[in-house]
């Protein structure tokens, strides 16, 4: 047998499955089958380590002046593939329209999906995929028809770069904005190829030389001053210059010397996922490396999926997909996140194991009986809970924002959870997906038909529409709270009607008369209407004692004659002939 391997008295599953070199998902698999349902970050004890690696046949020694390393990456978090220098196969490069808002960066992607989409016609599918191909001197170009921020922003975390061009657009009347900047400083950040296109080149009042001194200010020199920073004039409406633009574009990604391994197993990004009627979610994903092919198995963070359908940007049906293809993929058992890393794995096994060692999002798990259970597990032993909701947006770019925002919002360990985010109206599909996760659907400048508003009405679904986006977080925020308080349920249970009134204190009154409806118990709230707005009762106090025949008693019932001493705070006046109801209240935590 090999030497012992050293390991300090208390160790992260993660630490432990790298220092005995056991993939994390086996040394969680193993904790399972000893009952301790513990993540890959989760602390244990020396003695459960050295039984855990026993089983997996090694053995361990307790060392607490070891440092363990943790350099290696292990299963759960995954990184992007690094090729060597002068591996894997030139691939078409990935861009990105970023910039200011009315700039034209949605004006300059349709001009572009509609005179070079590769393989004709588009816009005759019935889902649109957020990312295209066009092809332009014989060579594919994919562009990311997603606000740029998210292909950029959350890829980091997993080493992947979704975006090796970015173009930036600059309206020419209007110059350099805050969000132009940003989108500068995101391209920089993520070490990618700026081209900067200069806009509505056409309108009289625009001005590129002063958009170009704007750049060298922020240090983006043109080329044509002696900088390195490519910018091509264009008017994305009037279609001028969109060949040079892609030229420079193409020019730019030469300069990377972009490369993939275009064979093996499949790693691309998520770029986005949504339930589409009759396929279930679906995620876009972006090839990345090696071939995707049906009946794959891919596992994202906590989603899995057995390959069903592939489609191309143009909605056809294909049965394989190489790097840099954008593709939409059905067969997801729940959907993934966007801009999370998508590999392939050999079999459904390895699928659901992997699935497991990545247990920081095993709340997406779905399917199988042993997965259920854990999940369950798992889910029960965790503090935070989860508010399902299913989002609409009129825009890719306002649904963006909607989810980035949606997902920041936290009340005291209650978090919305995003099951669903798609662009247009709320179909059938959003109303039945709801019924059966229990979401809420909220609508931003979305449209809901009449048909469909009936449907939800029928499945207890609230639909809930915005056009004021900090009114929608509002409400959310609200929500939220609510559901943290208690839900207090009101029941009246009696009416008395008063004959006479014999005490008035500040803190009592005590009165006589006979029970019309019910019974009368001590602790039952006492109410009165308000003779000034007759949908409004005011609360007096509550039942302190009941008399009958001078007698304490428990219960007065209906038809009794009986004397009340009601609790009060303030002065009441009660008089012959009013009629006081008997509530009983009762709270109970409110169900998530
Ligand atoms: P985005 O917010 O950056 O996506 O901007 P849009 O593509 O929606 O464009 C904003 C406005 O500018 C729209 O009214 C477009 O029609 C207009 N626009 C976009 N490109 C051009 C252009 O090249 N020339 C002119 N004159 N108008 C343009």
């Amino acid at each position: 047998m090999a030497d012992k391997i050293s390991i300090p008295s208390k160790v992260t599953v993660n630490k432990l499955a790298k220092a005995i070199d056991v993939d994390v998902t086996s040394v969680v698999g193993e904790l399972m089958k000893a009952g301790i349902m513990a993540s890959v970050s989760d602390s244990i004890d020396f003695e459960t380590a050295s039984i855990i690696a026993s089983d997996l046949g090694v053995e361990i020694e307790k060392d607490d002046d070891i440092k363990l390393d943790t350099s290696k990456p292990t299963s759960n978090s995954r990184q992007a593939k690094v090729l060597k220098d002068g591996e894997g196969e030139p691939r078409a490069p990935v861009v990105a329209v970023m910039g200011h808002v009315d700039h034209g960066k949605t004006t300059l992607l349709d001009t572009l999906r509609n005179t070079d989409v590769v393989g004709g016609e588009a816009g005759g599918i019935t889902q649109h995929i957020s990312a295209y191909q066009v092809s332009h001197n014989g060579r594919d170009i994919t562009f990311l028809d997603t606000p740029g921020h998210e292909a950029f922003s959350s890829l980091r975390s997993h080493g992947a770069r979704l975006t090796d061009v970015a173009i930036i657009v600059v309206a020419a009347d209007d110059g350099i904005k805050p969000q132009t900047k940003e989108a500068i400083g995101f391209a920089r950040d993520a070490g990618v190829a700026i081209v900067v296109a200069i806009n509505k080149i056409d309108k009289p009042e625009a001005n590129p030389n002063q958009v170009k001194q704007q750049l060298a200010d922020v240090n983006l020199i043109p080329e044509e001053w002696g900088g390195d920073t490519v910018t091509v004039d264009i008017s994305a409406q009037k279609k001028q210059n969109i060949d040079q633009l892609l030229d420079m574009v193409l020019l730019v990604a030469d300069i990377e010397d972009l490369r993939a391994v275009s064979g093996g197993l499949m790693e691309g990004t998520v770029i986005e996922s949504r339930m589409i009627t009759g396929k279930g979610s679906v995620a876009t994903i972006l090839v990345q490396h090696g071939e995707l092919s049906v009946s794959n198995f891919l596992v994202s963070e906590g989603a899995y999926c057995k390959v069903k359908s592939i489609d191309n940007f143009n909605g056809d049906s294909i049965d394989k997909a190489h790097p840099s293809e954008p593709v939409a993929v059905a067969g997801w058992k729940t959907p993934p996140r966007a801009g999370a890393l998508v590999y392939e794995v050999e079999s459904e096994k390895e699928a659901k194991s992997e699935v497991i060692a990545n247990a920081h999002a095993v709340d997406k798990i779905a399917d199988s009986d042993q997965m259920e259970v854990m999940t369950a597990a798992m889910k029960a032993s965790r503090d935070t809970k989860l508010v399902p909701l299913i989002l609409k947006a009129d825009t890719d770019g306002s649904l963006t924002s909607l989810i980035d925002s949606v997902k920041l919002l936290e009340v005291e360990g209650i978090k919305p959870e995003v099951i669903s985010s798609s662009v247009g109206a709320v179909t059938e599909s959003d109303v039945t997906l709801a019924e059966s996760s229990k979401a809420s659907i909220i609508g931003f400048n979305s449209k809901v038909s009449g048909r469909v508003k009936q449907t939800a009405l029928r499945a207890s679904v609230e639909i809930k529409l915005y056009d004021l986006i900090y009114e929608l977080l509002e409400d959310l925020r609200q929500k939220l709270s609510s559901m943290l308080a208690p839900e207090v349920v009101e029941e009246e249970v009696s009416t008395l009607e008063i004959m006479g009134v014999f005490k008035t204190t500040q803190k009592e009154v005590i009165c006589g008369g006979k029970v019309k409806k019910g019974k009368i118990v001590p602790e039952l709230i006492v109410r009165i209407e308000n003779p000034e707005d007759e949908g409004e009762d005011i609360e007096i106090g509550k039942v302190a004692a009941i008399q009958k025949e001078q007698q304490s008693i428990k219960e007065a019932k209906e038809g009794d004659i009986c004397g009340l001493s009601i609790a009060t705070k303030q002065k009441v006046k009660l008089k012959e002939g009013d009629v006081i109801k008997l509530i009983k209240r009762t709270t109970k935590s409110r169900s998530l």
